[in-house]
């Protein structure tokens, strides 16, 4: 395609009926400069997001049918596609087949990754993560494809392109990375260090229905109607904030993203191919971690650095529990990084002063009772 491919396509693709998913698959995939890189005989690895053990019409994990088009298409090229991820939770063959299994992942005809070693990595270009310990199956692979879906995010804002690559990291590890970068800031370039890392050759966002709401896994289904692709994570990234009316500042991946070059601020800076401007949401639920608020040095010196960062702390959204939806599973509890949950009467009390808002609380809540709230102050401040 040279010259003229875009930056990121946008396809319209209405439901997960087969034929329009393999339709919206072979346009989208050729708009972004198509398969020709992959070889008879390659291994591909195609990095789903499979967040947890949730039916394809929850809307949390990437759809088995649109996997499925693009399985068949590079099966077509006589390679050999494997999927996989590494959901929170045990990084063991018992419990990613159960992942697997409640989300349809057997039938998308492709090798499912039962390979559940883990190799340390250095980074050498890394702002954040100079080292990592991460799974090591797609290193075996020839190529990769990272194929995530369009979701909100109690943490980061948008769960697209460049979180995905998080999945690269063993589940029962990711606490950890959470209590190391406990900064939103830091979090965000410890993710865009693996996206650089693993440099897949192409992204594929999955929009044809998103997750609204208590994202990334308690939200609610919503209609988009299409499928994305592009080259750049972060430009993907870019057009996904804006379809579902979330300003790229309030994106941390994208504020890193930017900040490194890797994408412009403005979408109207990126090439886009297809009706991009009719998929546009404006009433999507999001979570927005400051609503664009952020305060820096209001004073001088040390007491201004003090006053801002309480500000700013004030405003952050936070986990709630709402206790009536609460059954005391303790989930909370157990994936806490920072050990700031404890249960009491069966209900957990989060200490504020521990609490470091990596909402992996509100992502393994299997009720969906951790909610992202925003506090008085946040909530005077804006709307
Ligand atoms: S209470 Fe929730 S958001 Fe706070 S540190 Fe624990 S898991 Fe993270
Ligand atoms: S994980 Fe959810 S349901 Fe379970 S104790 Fe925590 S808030 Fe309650």
């Amino acid at each position: 395609m040279g010259t003229s491919t875009p930056d990121v396509v946008l396809v319209p693709c209405a439901d997960y009926t087969p034929a329009l998913c393999r339709q919206a698959m072979e346009q989208a995939v050729a708009a972004v400069g198509g398969l020709d890189w992959i070889r008879p005989g390659m291994r591909i690895g195609i990095k789903a997001n499979l967040v947890a053990m949730m039916k394809p019409e929850t809307a949390a994990t990437t759809h088995p049918e649109l996997l499925k088009a693009l399985v068949d298409m590079i099966k077509e090229r006589g390679a050999e596609p494997v999927i996989g991820d590494s959901p929170g939770g045990l990084y063991t063959a018992v419990y990613v087949n159960r992942i697997y299994h409640a989300t349809g992942m057997q039938s998308t005809g492709a090798e499912l990754n039962g390979d559940y070693s883990t190799k340390e990595i250095t980074l050498p270009g890394a702002l954040a993560a100079k080292t990592a310990t991460v799974t090591d199956w797609l290193h075996r692979c020839d190529g990769i494809i990272n194929f995530c879906k369009l979701k909100s995010h109690g943490m980061m804002g948008l769960s697209a392109a460049a979180k995905n690559l998080f999945g690269t990291i063993p589940g029962t590890m990711k606490p950890e990375y959470h209590f190391r970068y406990p900064d939103p800031k830091d979090f965000a370039n410890m993710l865009v260090d693996l996206d650089e890392y693993w440099k897949p050759r192409l992204h594929i966002v999955d929009a044809v229905v998103a997750m609204e709401g208590n994202g990334p896994t308690a939200g609610k289904p919503r209609a988009v109607g299409c499928i994305l692709a592009g080259e750049n994570p972060h430009k993907l990234d870019l057009l996904c904030a804006r379809l579902i009316g979330l300003d790229p500042r309030d994106v941390p991946t994208l504020r890193a993203a930017m900040d490194r070059r890797l994408t412009p601020e403005a979408l109207e800076d990126l090439t886009i191919e297809g009706p991009w401007e009719r998929y546009v949401i404006p009433d999507f639920e999001t979570i927005r971690e400051r609503n664009g608020l952020q305060f820096q040095n209001l004073f001088k010196g040390k007491a201004g650095l003090a006053f801002s960062g309480f500000l700013n702390r004030s405003i952050a959204a936070r986990p709630g529990v709402v206790k009536d939806e609460c059954v005391g599973c303790k989930k909370c509890f157990q994936v806490c990084p920072a050990k700031a949950i404890t249960m009491k009467n069966r209900r957990p009390v989060i200490d504020r002063k521990k609490c470091i808002r990596c909402f992996c609380c509100q992502e393994f809540c299997p009720k969906g009772a951790m909610k992202v709230k925003r506090p008085p102050l946040a909530r005077l401040l804006v709307r």
